[in-house]
């Protein structure tokens, strides 16, 4: 991996919530979906990412008391982290 692909990468990760939330310009979301659709790392990341909305929407849209989402959205950002650094050991 040379530091173009870092770079690319970087900036798809950077608006990959965006992007999961439809709230990217059309011609960033053909960028961010290009490059998913050729770097595993990334979309294994979006993938995650994805689950993770679904699964905080799910549980958390009608019934979260106050600051239970704020607490959810800090461990998804641990967790993210740490997808990350098991995605660097593999490589
Ligand atoms: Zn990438």
């Amino acid at each position: 991996m040379d530091d173009v692909t870092k770079d690319e990468c970087r900036e798809v990760l950077d608006n990959l919530e965006r992007y999961l939330d439809g709230e990217c310009p059309a011609d960033l979301e053909a960028v961010v979906a290009e490059h998913l659709s050729d770097c595993p790392p990334c979309l294994h990341r979006s993938d995650f990412e994805r689950a993770l909305s679904s699964l905080i929407a799910r549980h958390c849209r009608d019934t979260a008391p106050a600051g239970l989402l704020d607490r959810v959205l800090t461990t998804r950002r641990r967790s993210c982290e740490q997808v990350d650094v098991a995605a660097a050991k593999r490589l």
